[in-house]
């Protein structure tokens, strides 16, 4: 069976797909850069299986280009917002993902995010090298601690959990979250289970962490930000699409919240020019959540393995049901 893998993949994964001999024959994009569309279009024809990442957007057209027999479409991301599930669903197509494999590691990078943005320690390290630091100043460069702090976790999924479970030991006081349903997991953190805007009103730090949905795109906006503390920091490490960065910018830039990091945003990359970038407050990395190597070594092999399962009709370890 035709399978087509969209980018250069770890060698954990490749190994598990060149080692099934007799059930699959693989093509590549053999890059590390994104798969121009017209390419992808091109190489997914008469695919069995589709290996692709969170940067590919997975449509109609693709499924059409891919044809009758497209069996499974396996993705190395827990998240799924790229892939059109109507569309998947409809021709019978199963889908493989890659949850908990990654929620530790997305979890640390989180919190490294939150510490770095409200210790302001890029704009140390910058003042550091560019000759700023003149001698330990009472004002200069303080932040925001964790000690006796409220933090708001919005989606206490898999990877919010793991945040709550790893920021309580920092002394935090209260810890609020929102989603759909109230959790029973919550309990393990102290969580309280309150509203949207009671969250966004009472928190310190907020932290999102939900799926990018229809419900949660731009559910980070002008009214959200204007609810929120003046000393508030905000923290994305879930999709770009659940902020308006426009709207961001403007609260960051007012001094209507203290601080912003951001491990995702919309596009990706941000240009060098976004006014984000600019401000002093705001803290952008380049969707880093699950690299460390060894995740993404067993991300890839996870991927490897759903797309196995979904070629010879088996088993997959991880399929999404949707
Ligand atoms: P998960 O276990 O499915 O958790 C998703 C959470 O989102 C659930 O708790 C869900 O709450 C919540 N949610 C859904 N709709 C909501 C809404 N309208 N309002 C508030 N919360 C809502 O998934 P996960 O494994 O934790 O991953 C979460 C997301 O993180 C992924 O979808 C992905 O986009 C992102 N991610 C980012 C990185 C990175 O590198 N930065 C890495 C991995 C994942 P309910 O159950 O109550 O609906």
């Amino acid at each position: 069976m035709k399978v087509f893998i969209t980018r250069r993949f770890p060698q954990e994964g490749m190994k598990i797909l060149t080692e099934a001999t007799g059930v699959c024959e693989v093509s590549q994009w053999d890059s590390d850069e994104p798969i121009p569309r017209s390419e992808l279009l091109k190489g997914v024809q008469g695919a069995h299986g589709l290996l692709c990442l969170l940067s590919d957007k997975i449509d109609a057209e693709v499924l059409d280009a891919a044809g009758p027999n497209l069996k499974v479409i396996s993705t190395m991301s827990v998240g799924f917002d790229h892939l059109a599930l109507e569309e998947i669903k409809k021709r019978g197509i199963r889908v493989g993902y890659t949850p908990d494999v990654l929620t530790d590691a997305t979890a640390e990078l989180t919190v490294a995010l939150l510490l770095a943005t409200a210790r302001r320690l890029p704009e140390g390290v910058e003042e550091v090298k560019k000759g700023g630091w003149s001698s330990w100043k009472p004002l200069w460069l303080c932040g925001y601690g964790l000690s006796g702090s409220t933090v708001g976790v919005i989606g206490l999924g898999r990877i919010g959990m793991a945040i709550a479970q790893r920021l309580l030991p920092f002394g935090v006081k209260r810890l609020l979250y929102t989603g759909r349903t109230a959790k029973a997991h919550g309990a393990e953190v102290n969580g309280e289970f309150v509203p949207l805007d009671e969250l966004v009103s009472e928190s310190d730090f907020i932290v999102v962490s939900c799926s990018l949905t229809p419900e949660t795109q731009g559910l980070c906006d002008k009214a959200f930000f204007s609810k929120m503390k003046k000393t508030a920091v905000f923290i994305n490490s879930s999709r770009g699409a659940v902020v308006n960065q426009e709207d961001l910018y403007e609260a960051l830039s007012r001094g209507q919240i203290a601080a912003a990091g951001l491990d995702v945003t919309t596009p990706e990359p941000l240009p060098t020019s976004h006014p984000l970038l600019t401000l002093k407050n705001c803290v952008v990395l380049p969707h880093i959540g699950s690299a460390t190597y060894s995740t993404r070594g067993v991300m890839s092999a996870l991927t490897a393995q759903n797309l196995l399962g979904g070629l010879q009709g088996s088993d997959m370890p991880s399929e999404l049901s949707f």
